[in-house]
Order: structure tokens, then sequence, then C-alpha cells
């Protein structure tokens, strides 16, 4: 009788678990296990992507365009992001460059300079925005809203009335599953957007569209990453209170820093609510620009930075940064939390294992353009 290969000898629940390990260590280095939060340096502006092993979303598509006052010099936040991006889809072939979804927070052009040639390049699969029509980006969203009519491509306009303490989410904000291939499906909500109530706000912080940014939450196994678009004073305090019920929402371990660090984007109560891991502003560098840049708007701000530091539980080795005191006015800060921004630290990819903890954080600093 001819004999079968004994097969017994590796117990069959223990099959499943090797194959993985052997498919991961043949896998190619840039093929991450793990979620990457990529806070892209578009200079004075917002573009962040986030990366799971078998999809990536980006979010906003902005960048500071702006020229130095004694030498011209430009600052092209379009170019860095087109660059970035093209390099990052390079070296993951697996994912076919092509995004599984694009998210615009809210429609200024410091968040939506390079939307139709991030659409036109990267095809979405699906598209978020807040639906609204006004604002310096206004061209850059309604082309968003545009190509998904014309295309048939999935879209969702989130407004914060519709949903309850629990955040919202569907299959367009939440598209990808890794679980397919034996990782996590990451949980990808919003907690706010465009609001139609106006309450006690007034006029004037109703009608900045900053006030009607998505908030969007990600959450890989047990990390989770909040980012707040350029959401201010008035909207924030709403948001604790629609969320006073569910805070471990509003809790990550890391967070998008709202309004580039400015004044009016942060305050101590949210922060604590947070209680990140890490920072991340993005801003530019302080350089003396013409139009809006981090210099004209003195962002991010001291008071902000005392807040973060204040509640951002990990540490960074000791470095001296640049923060404003107020517009056109900066000065040194010695740093030792965790708090990163693209005008101090270039690009920054921070790197979190699906049991929260904080893998990795890698910077690009590039040399100080200011005059
Ligand atoms: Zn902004």
């Amino acid at each position: 009788m001819r004999k079968t290969p004994n097969r017994s000898r590796l117990p069959q629940h223990l099959l499943a678990p090797l194959l993985l390990l052997l498919l991961l260590a043949a896998l190619p280095a840039t093929l991450t296990a793990n979620m990457k939060i990529h806070l892209i340096d578009v200079g004075q502006g917002h573009a962040s992507l986030v990366e799971f092993p078998c999809g990536s979303l980006l979010i906003d598509t902005g960048g500071e365009k702006t020229r130095r006052w004694r030498s011209g010099a430009n600052e092209d936040g379009a170019k860095k992001l087109s660059a970035y991006l093209l390099d990052f889809f390079d070296t993951r072939p697996h994912l076919g460059s092509r995004l599984d979804l694009l998210l615009l927070t809210h429609p200024h052009l410091d968040h939506t300079r390079s939307v139709k040639h991030v659409i036109s390049q990267y095809r979405p699969h699906n598209l978020v925005d807040n639906g609204q029509t006004t604002g310096s980006g206004k061209a850059g969203q309604k082309a968003l809203q545009r190509y998904a009519s014309d295309t048939g491509t999935p879209y969702w306009y989130v407004k914060t009335t519709t949903f309850t303490s629990a955040g919202f989410t569907n299959r367009v904000i939440d598209p990808i599953d890794c679980s397919a291939s034996g990782s996590e499906d990451p949980k990808i909500s919003v907690l706010w957007g465009q609001t139609t109530d106006p309450g006690d706000w007034g006029s004037n912080h109703f009608d900045d569209e900053n006030n009607h940014s998505i908030v969007l939450r990600v959450e890989w196994g047990n990390a989770s990453v909040l980012f707040l678009g350029d959401l201010e004073e008035p909207a924030i305090e709403d948001l604790l209170e629609k969320y006073k019920t569910s805070p471990e929402l509003l809790k990550a371990d890391a967070l998008q820093v709202s309004h580039h660090g400015s004044a009016n984007g942060t305050t101590a109560d949210l922060v604590a609510a947070v209680a990140p891991h890490v920072a991340l502003i993005g801003a530019g560098q302080p350089c003396k620009r013409k139009g809006y840049s981090a210099w004209t708007h003195g962002h991010p701000r001291t008071g902000v930075i005392d807040d973060l530091v204040a509640s951002t539980t990990s540490a960074r080795a000791t470095t001296s940064v640049r923060v404003a005191d107020g517009v056109r006015t900066f000065r040194p800060y010695s740093l030792d939390k965790a708090i990163y921004s693209t005008g101090w630290d270039g690009h920054v990819v921070v790197e979190l294992d699906s049991s929260g903890t904080l893998v990795s954080v890698s910077t690009d600093p590039q040399p100080q353009l200011c005059d």
C-alpha cells in the first residue's frame, strides 16, 4: 500500500498563521502591515494620506502658492503634493495607482487646490465632501461633485444634523476592508460636517466654511486618528457637546490639529478630550511670503502649542522650533512632546500598529527657507 505523506506533524490550527507569516516575509518592504498617516508637506495648507495594507485614502488636496518678498522664490504646494503621491504609488504597485477615497474637509483653497489633478491621476473610487458650494475653494469642490455625477462615482456629502452622537458611516465613507488578506478592517466614520443649524454662532461663524469642516475618525484595530479640518472654536464647542455621551469617539492616538495651529482652531478642552500620542500640524515655514502663508497668519500659535504640550502623551527628542505669538511675530520654542508640523519637519509619517502602539514617526526636515 502506498504511504500518504504524513501531514499531521504541523497542527492544522497553526497552518494559517504560518502561511500568513511566510506571506508577510515575502512582501516588499514598502507594504505596510500597519496604519500609516502621511502628513504631506504642502506648505501652508493641508493634505493627509492614510495608508493601509490594501488601500489608501486622501484627506484634502491643499497647498500653499506664494512668493517670498525678497527673493520672489515660489512655494508651490501643488507640485509637492503631486511629487509625493507619484512616489507613494510608484513604491506601492499593489495599490494600482487608485485612491479608495478622496475626502475634502471643506471648500477652502488651501485644502482643495490640487483636487482636479488628484482626481485625474488617481481616479478615486469614492468621493466625500461637506456639500457646500461656497468659499475660496468652491471651484475644486464643485469639480469633485461634477466628476461624481459625470462618472457615477459614489459620492456622499456630510451633514452634521443627520446623525447622532454615534457619528456616521456608510460604504462611501468607509470603502476599505483588508480582512480578506488576513489584516484589519479599518473603521472610517465622520463626526461632523456641514451644519444647517446656526445655533448661537452668529452669522460670521456660521458663514465661515471652516466651522462646517468634516471631522473624520479612522480606526485600525485599537489605533485611531482624528482629522479636524479647519474647525474653529464655536464648532469645537458644539462637537464636544455632541459627543459628551460618547467621549471615546474623540479620543485618538493621532490628531490632525485644526486650522494649521491657529489660535481659534484648538481649545484646551478639545486636546484634553483627544489626549493624543502624536499631534500633527499642516503649516508652512514662517517665511515672509505674500498671500496665505504661515507668516502672515501666525501659524502655529504659542498658546495652541502650550495646550498640545499639556495633553500630548508621547515625547520627541528636544528640538527648537518657531511658533507665533501673533501674525508676523515668531519666536523660538523648545519642544519635547510628540508635536510635529510640516513647517518644522517636512513630510511626517506616523505608523501605528493595530494595538494602538506608536511604532514610529519619520520626518523629512527641509532647510528653513526664511529670509
Ligand atoms: Zn486651512
